[in-house]
């Protein structure tokens, strides 16, 4: 099935126009039609080649929202028309003891298929992303959306999402916790409202003066500007747990200071270079040093419901597809609010 599509067709190009084709389904498949694509940074490293991986033409895209189009013959979970979405992962190897729980974006044989950059196991190609019309993607690896949801601002959920929810679950944060996130854009203020939703005491750690009215908004108890030393040194050793969401270069040791005996310092931006930690910052007093990687799907729709019931979504400004360009730009710039949902009908229907 041939089907409209923007990539990246080497790291210095702006995504353009591309038509790739998606499998006929196969008996467990759903065919999704998109509606929105959330724009995520990672999706800006990757078409920029900025983790050294990427395979061009590159169709980003991960946080996929849409309707049923057409199953398989033995599909059971969805039917023509159902609400669908697709997040980081299409696929893994469902035998190792990491996808037997769950886990399937750490799958123990090398075997999780990403939703774009990755080898794919049908076509033989590599998988091509939600920045485009329509998807085919096995009913095990699709989540299900509640009607009523608004679903622009749902879309993010599948990776901004589902990136924040799991290591504020894993490491336990509630009630008595101080929690810190660091950088408010698409994955930082979804960090925001869960450790807020969860109970948590909330301090959002920002360099733009100009979101502190914001996260207050979105759940922060306090915020602190980091570039400003003596509001970071009035806060050292005060954490229980931070969640660091920057995808640029920045001082790591700023971060590890502010936390108490055995707090812990989980890191889900994944800027391009290494981060140099001090020894001594770990050392004293015992502090855990930490990294997350999206969530397994079964925790992805948890984290679904848990927001649908919560009436729980992300504060989106959505964009036609021939503004991605200038979407990149403005995320270079941390100018986010907060996070960029693609409307898909700007490429069925280019006005
Ligand atoms: P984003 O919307 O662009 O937000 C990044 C935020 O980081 C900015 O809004 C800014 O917040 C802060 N920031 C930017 N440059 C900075 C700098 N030089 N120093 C300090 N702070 C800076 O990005 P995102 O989509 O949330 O993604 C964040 C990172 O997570 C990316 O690297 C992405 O690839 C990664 N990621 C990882 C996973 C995973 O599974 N681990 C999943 C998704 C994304 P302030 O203006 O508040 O300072
Ligand atoms: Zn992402
Ligand atoms: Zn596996």
């Amino acid at each position: 099935m041939s089907t409209k599509a923007y990539a990246a067709q080497a790291a210095e190009s702006p995504l353009a126009p591309f038509s790739l084709t998606r499998r006929d389904p196969l008996p467990n498949d759903v065919v999704i039609d998109i509606l929105y694509c959330g724009v995520c940074h990672s999706d800006l490293h990757q078409a920029r080649n900025e983790w050294g991986n990427t395979i061009y033409p590159c169709v980003p895209g991960h946080e996929i929202l849409g309707r049923v189009a057409k199953t398989g013959s033995a599909v059971k979970k969805f039917k023509e028309g159902d609400l669908a979405a697709v997040g980081c992962m299409v696929d893994s190897c469902r035998t190792c003891p990491a996808c037997e729980a769950g886990l399937e974006q750490f799958c123990e044989t090398g075997g999780t298929v990403f939703t774009y950059n990755s080898p794919d196991r049908h076509s033989g190609g590599v998988t091509f992303g939600g920045y485009s019309e329509s998807i085919v993607v096995d009913e095990s690896f699709t989540l299900k959306v509640s009607e009523g949801v608004d679903l622009a601002a749902t879309a993010p959920l599948l990776c901004a999402g589902i990136t924040t929810y799991s290591p504020l679950k894993h490491w336990k944060v509630g009630p008595g916790k101080t929690v810190g996130i660091v950088g408010l854009g698409g994955l930082g203020h979804m960090g925001v409202k869960f450790a807020h939703a969860f109970g948590a005491h909330t301090v959002l750690f920002t360099t733009s003066p100009g979101k502190a009215e914001d996260a207050k908004r979105l759940g922060a108890d306090e915020v602190v500007v980091s570039k400003d030393p003596d509001a970071m040194a009035a806060r050292a050793r005060s954490f229980d747990f931070i969640l660091d969401c920057v995808s640029a270069q920045h001082d790591i040791n700023a971060y590890l200071n502010l936390l108490k005996l055995d707090g812990t310092l989980t890191l889900v931006g994944a800027p391009e270079r290494p981060l140099p930690v001090a020894a001594f910052n770990l050392i004293l007093p015992r502090r855990n040093f930490a990294g997350s990687a999206i969530g397994g799907i079964p925790e992805t729709q948890e984290m679904l419901d848990f927001c649908a019931g919560r009436g729980i979504a992300c504060d989106v400004e959505t964009i036609g597809i021939r503004d991605v360009e200038t979407a990149y730009a403005r995320l270079l710039k941390s100018d986010v609010r907060y996070r960029f949902v693609i409307d898909m009908a700007t490429l069925k229907n280019p006005a």
